[in-house]
């Protein structure tokens, strides 16, 4: 039987340390981190949510004008810089960047990703090469080039923390053009892999793996165009919203882009100190439902 234990019983939790003025416990103060394509989307909702926590802060990031733009709308302790994650060069500079800047990193979030067209690519039978070397250059290769630099400063100090974004995509079949999903499951793949290896030196890695979310990716997919970088506008983020709240498996609930920056933070503080090598399925149940096959 299940037994119900009165609140008034349940110990009263005191945060003693490290809160705000407004007594919300900040949980990565002096902590100085990443966001690659960071500029937009969940990137953006990551890089909010981690300066609300005290996080010092390097956006990096292709789009020029909405990198700058956030870094200058957010505190003193947020820096844009321009890099292309499928770039060595790019990456390299980025990290001796954010050292130079900061002193260290402590946490490097791969989160630049793009999705393809959808639409031009559907069958394995005609998918074209260029553009699935294009995908795998940023999401894959992308995010190994960063964990590959981040390691190289993280491992003398024997700390730190490497969180990339899988998808929903990367856990089934059938979610989207196949070097995206080709491209997820490899992140997944070197999440655990890098973890195996980077745990001896006290450094954890994990991935998130969202449900669909009204980004700018998934708007301009669905609408069939190439462009990732164009405006969200309102009746464009509410139609992908009801399309992707069809398909949901949890009702009731619209997944929004700070959902996935609470289980990032939960991954990037003291707070997951034990978890690594983990794939955090952020989905609403989908890809364990019945519902996801139809
Ligand atoms: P988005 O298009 O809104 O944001 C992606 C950001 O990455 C943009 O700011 C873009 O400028 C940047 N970017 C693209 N190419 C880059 C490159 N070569 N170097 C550096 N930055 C680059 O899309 P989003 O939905 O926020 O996607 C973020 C991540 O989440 C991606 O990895 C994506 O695959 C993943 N994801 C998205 C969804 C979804 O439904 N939106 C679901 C699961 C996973």
């Amino acid at each position: 039987d299940l037994v119900v234990v009165p609140e008034k019983t349940l110990p009263a939790i005191h945060f003693i340390s490290n809160e705000s003025s407004s007594g919300q416990l900040k949980r990565l103060e002096g902590k100085v981190a990443i966001v690659t394509g960071g500029a937009g989307g969940i990137g953006e909702a990551i890089v909010r949510l981690f300066v609300k926590h005290g996080a010092k802060i390097v956006i990096a990031d292709i789009d020029d004008a909405a990198g700058t733009h956030l870094a200058n709308s957010l505190s003193s302790s947020t820096i844009f810089l321009r890099c292309d994650v499928s770039s060595e060069m790019d990456i390299q500079n980025l990290i001796n960047f954010t050292v130079s800047r900061y002193g260290q990193v402590d946490i490097l979030v791969n989160n630049a990703g793009i999705l393809g067209n959808q639409t031009k690519h559907k069958s394995i039978v005609d998918f074209d090469a260029n553009e699935f070397d294009k995908i795998m250059g940023i999401n894959v290769r992308g995010a190994a080039l960063g964990m590959k630099h981040a390691a190289k400063v993280m491992v003398p100090r024997r700390s730190g923390c490497i969180i990339s974004t899988a998808s929903v995509a990367g856990v089934m079949g059938g979610l989207g053009p196949h070097a995206y999903a080709a491209s997820k499951h490899a992140i997944v793949g070197l999440t655990k892999n890098a973890a195996c290896e980077l745990g001896s030196y006290g450094i954890r890695v994990n991935c998130v793996s969202p449900f669909g979310l009204a980004t700018s990716m998934l708007i301009n997919a669905w609408r069939g165009c190439d462009d990732q970088g164009e405006d969200e506008a309102e009746e464009e983020v509410e139609k992908v919203e009801k399309r992707v709240r069809s398909l949901a498996n949890l009702k009731g609930v619209t997944l929004k882009t700070e959902d996935i920056a609470q289980a990032v933070l939960y991954l990037a503080s003291d707070e997951s100190k034990y978890v690594s090598g983990h794939n955090l399925v952020v989905d609403g149940g989908f890809t364990t439902s019945k519902n996801c096959i139809d």
